[in-house]
C-alpha cells in the first residue's frame, strides 16, 4: 500500500453492488424488507440464536437497551470507564446515574475483582465492552449479576463472532448490542443490531423499534391491525443499508481470514520488539477466541505514546490512540460517579494505548509498512 496508511478502510465484498442493486430494484427500500430479514438470519448465527432486530446503530440499540430495562432516576448502571460514550449516554437519557469501574491493565475490559464493591441496591444493570472483542470474564461477572440480580447488557461493538469458553459474545446477556459502523469487521456505514436473549424482553423489544406500536406483528400477520401500545421510537435502517450488510455477513469468513493474518504477523513480528522495550500488547486469555478487532500496544508512558504516535505519522502511518475515560469528561458531570476503587488503571491505560492500522485491504506491502515503522521506534522511558 502506498501513500498514506489509514487507520481503518472499509472493505466493500464482490457482491455489494449486485446485492444493492438487486434492493433498489426490488422496490422495497424502507426498513424490514426482505434484505433485513436475510442479514437478521445470518447475525443470528453469529451471537449464538437469541432475537436479532437490526437498528440504525449501536447507539441506538444501547437506548433500546435502557427503555427495555426500565432504567430511571434513581437507578444505578455500572460500566467501565474505558468505553464508548454511547453506553453512558444511553442510560443518561433516562435520567440514571451511570457509575464507572476500573478496567483490567492487561485486557483493558471491565476488572471483575471491582465489581461487588460498586454493587448497590439501586443498581440495575452493568454494561460490559469487550474490548477488541477479548471477552470479560464472563464466568465471574454472570455468577456476581445473578447474585444480585442484575441484568448484563453487552455493548458488544466489537465481538461479532469472538467467544468466551466457546459460547459466541452477544449471547450472555440478557441484552446484548452490535454495531455495523465504517470502523467494524462488518460494516453498512452505519447500522447496528439488538440481540435479545432475554424472551420476555422480544416483544416489547419490537414493539419500542417500531414507533411504540405493534407494527412488527402486523407484518407477520399476527394482527389485523397496528396501534400505538407503548414508548417507542424509529430504531429500523432501510433495507438499502440491509442489503450491504448481507453482503459483508456473506463475506464474514474472508473478512475474519484476512483481519486475523494481520493480527497474527503483527504479533509475531513485534514480539522480540515488544520484549526489548517492556510494551505489552493487549492480553487475551488462553479460553477466549477473539475477532481481531484491534491490534493495541501499552507504550511505556504518556509522553512515549505520543511521540510513538507522531513517528508513525511521520511514516505516513496513521495509529491513534483510544478511549479518553469517560469518567472524569464533562459529560460525566452531575450523571456519574466513580465506584470507591476509582479509575486509575483506565487513566493509565488511556494515556500509553496506541492501536495499528487493521483493515481487510492493507495487504503485505501494508503490514511490512506498518511493522518497519513500529520496530523502528525506540521508547524513552527506560523499563526493567
Ligand atoms: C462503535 C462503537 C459504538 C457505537 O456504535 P454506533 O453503531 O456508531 O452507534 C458503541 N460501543 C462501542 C464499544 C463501539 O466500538
Amino acid at each position: 500500500m502506498d501513500g498514506l496508511i489509514p487507520f481503518n478502510r472499509p472493505h466493500v465484498p464482490a457482491a455489494a453492488q449486485a446485492l444493492v442493486a438487486e434492493c433498489l430494484a426490488s422496490g422495497h427500500h424502507s426498513g424490514d424488507g426482505p434484505f433485513t430479514r436475510a442479514a437478521t438470519q445470518k447475525l443470528r448465527g453469529h451471537v449464538g440464536g437469541g432475537g436479532v432486530l437490526l437498528t440504525t446503530s449501536c447507539t441506538h440499540a444501547l437506548e433500546m437497551a435502557a427503555l427495555l430495562l426500565d432504567v430511571g432516576p434513581g437507578d444505578e448502571v455500572i460500566m467501565p470507564s474505558f468505553a464508548f460514550v454511547s453506553a453512558a449516554n444511553a442510560f443518561v437519557l433516562r435520567g440514571a446515574t451511570v457509575v464507572f469501574v476500573d478496567c483490567r491493565p492487561d485486557t483493558f475490559n471491565l476488572d471483575e475483582r471491582l465489581l461487588e464493591d460498586a454493587i448497590t441496591p439501586r443498581t440495575k444493570a452493568v454494561v460490559l465492552i469487550h474490548y477488541g472483542g477479548v471477552a470479560c470474564a464472563m464466568d465471574v461477572i454472570g455468577d456476581i449479576a445473578a447474585r444480585h440480580g442484575i441484568a448484563i447488557v453487552e455493548d458488544n461493538a466489537h465481538g461479532l463472532g469472538a467467544t468466551s469458553d466457546g459460547r459466541p459474545l452477544g449471547s450472555f446477556g440478557a441484552l446484548a448490542t452490535q454495531s455495523f459502523h465504517e470502523t467494524k469487521n462488518v460494516q453498512c456505514g452505519e447500522g447496528g443490531a439488538l440481540v435479545v436473549n432475554d424472551p420476555a424482553l422480544l416483544e416489547r423489544a419490537e414493539i419500542l423499534r417500531e414507533k411504540g406500536t405493534n407494527r412488527t406483528q402486523f407484518a407477520r400477520g399476527e394482527v389485523d391491525k397496528y396501534r400505538w401500545l407503548d414508548v417507542g421510537s424509529s430504531y429500523l435502517p432501510g433495507d438499502l443499508l440491509a442489503a450491504l450488510l448481507c453482503a459483508q455477513l456473506d463475506a464474514f469468513d474472508d473478512i475474519q481470514a484476512r483481519r486475523g493474518a494481520i493480527w497474527s504477523t503483527y504479533d509475531t513480528e513485534l514480539s522480540a520488539w515488544r520484549r526489548d522495550h517492556g510494551v505489552p500488547a493487549q492480553h487475551v486469555p488462553a479460553d477466549v477466541a477473539h475477532p481481531s478487532h484491534l491490534y493495541s500496544l501499552l507504550l511505556p508512558d504518556r509522553a512515549d505514546r505520543d511521540r510513538f504516535i507522531r513517528h508513525m505519522a511521520d511514516a505516513g502511518i496513521t495509529s491513534p490512540f483510544h478511549y479518553v475515560p469517560l469518567h472524569d469528561a464533562p459529560g460525566a458531570r452531575g450523571r456519574s460517579r466513580v465506584a470507591p476503587s476509582g479509575c486509575a488503571v483506565t487513566n493509565d491505560v488511556s494515556a500509553r494505548l496506541a492501536r495499528l492500522p487493521l483493515f481487510p485491504d492493507l495487504g503485505a506491502t501494508g503490514v511490512e509498512r506498518v511493522l518497519e515503522a513500529v520496530v523502528g521506534f525506540v521508547p524513552r522511558r527506560p523499563h526493567d
